[in-house]
């Protein structure tokens, strides 16, 4: 049974606010193999939205994927990477036991267009050292269809960028009346998130901006009933309990407090007032340098523990 999820609109933060749809997580599934966090964006005009301005963040516990459709965006982080993240190539950075990172679409932008994504460390590597990774996957064609596969291996196609757990991602074009059946992995569980057109998994309709959820051990077929823009991932179920609080993934709520005290004491001061960017301590997140932006500090923890979701 394919099951339909749809997103939610969240305020991106920063100075003025983008807004994404996000699909995952929500109650009814926090993931799809290891992939916890889908956020899906545009195609938005930057004059009407003011882009993407994300200060310098903290995360742990977590690899994110910037995957663009359109745009071009600047991405600076504490382990000295200063990239421009462009559509079609992977950028994908692993925070393991702490890193901090800054996003900004660049002033040549018109439309910003694209998703990011963040996968969770299996618990027993989650304090790998952070860092980051390019690569830009060659373009497979096959009747009616064409794609990029980033991570992992589908329709011929295989990332050479190392995952900590069994996973996939990929960009696919359909034309209209194309059906495409990837080779699947048996224990893998799949999702596929329409950029634009309409497509039927596994004879389940899914419109724009849906997420498709197939579980493992069924097949993925897609039908493509009109020019349709894909994306589809998958991976083998994480199996661990997770708690995803803020910017953290951790495995209980005192990991993911550490976490933040962590990044307070990096950029506030003796009063607790928050330091600008140019004054952040150095710490388990580092100091991301050159952007001039301030760092975002943490929101209030709620007040009971957090709990952990599978
Ligand atoms: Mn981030």
């Amino acid at each position: 049974m394919t099951e339909i999820l749809e997103h939610r609109d969240v305020p991106l933060g920063g100075l003025r606010a983008m807004t994404v749809r996000r699909t995952l997580p929500q109650r009814q599934r926090s993931l799809i193999g290891a992939w916890c966090f889908l956020d899906h964006y545009g195609p938005d005009r930057v004059d009407e939205t003011g882009g993407m301005v994300v200060s310098p963040h903290p995360h742990i516990g977590l690899q994110t994927v910037s995957w663009l459709f359109g745009g071009v965006i600047e991405h600076r982080d504490s382990v000295g990477t200063h990239a421009l993240v462009k559509p079609g190539e992977l950028n994908l950075m692993t925070a393991g036991r702490g890193i901090s990172h800054s996003e900004v679409s660049t002033d040549e932008v018109t439309v910003l267009h694209g998703v990011q994504l963040w996968v969770a460390l299996p618990a027993d590597q989650r304090d790998v050292e952070p860092a980051f990774t390019h690569y830009a996957p060659p373009v497979v064609h096959g009747p009616g269809w064409d794609a990029q596969v980033f991570l992992g291996s589908m329709l011929g196609s295989r990332s050479p960028v190392e995952t900590f757990t069994p996973l996939v991602g990929a960009e696919m074009i359909l034309d209209g009346g194309t059906t495409l059946t990837p080779e699947t992995e048996p224990e893998f569980e799949y999702g596929v998130l329409v950029d634009f057109g309409l497509v039927h998994v596994n004879g389940e309709e899914v419109k724009q901006h849906q997420l498709a959820y197939v579980a493992p051990g069924e097949r993925v077929e897609i039908e493509a009933a009109d020019l349709s823009h894909l994306l589809v991932i998958g991976g083998r179920p994480l199996g661990e309990d997770i708690v995803m609080w803020w910017n953290f993934v951790g495995r209980d709520h005192d990991e993911v407090v550490s976490a933040r005290e962590d990044w307070m004491a990096q950029i506030s001061d003796n009063n607790g007032t928050i330091r600008d960017s140019s004054e952040i301590y150095d710490g388990r997140f580092g100091i991301v340098t050159g952007d001039h932006l301030p760092p975002v500090p943490a929101p209030a923890l709620p007040n009971a523990r957090l709990k952990p979701r599978r």
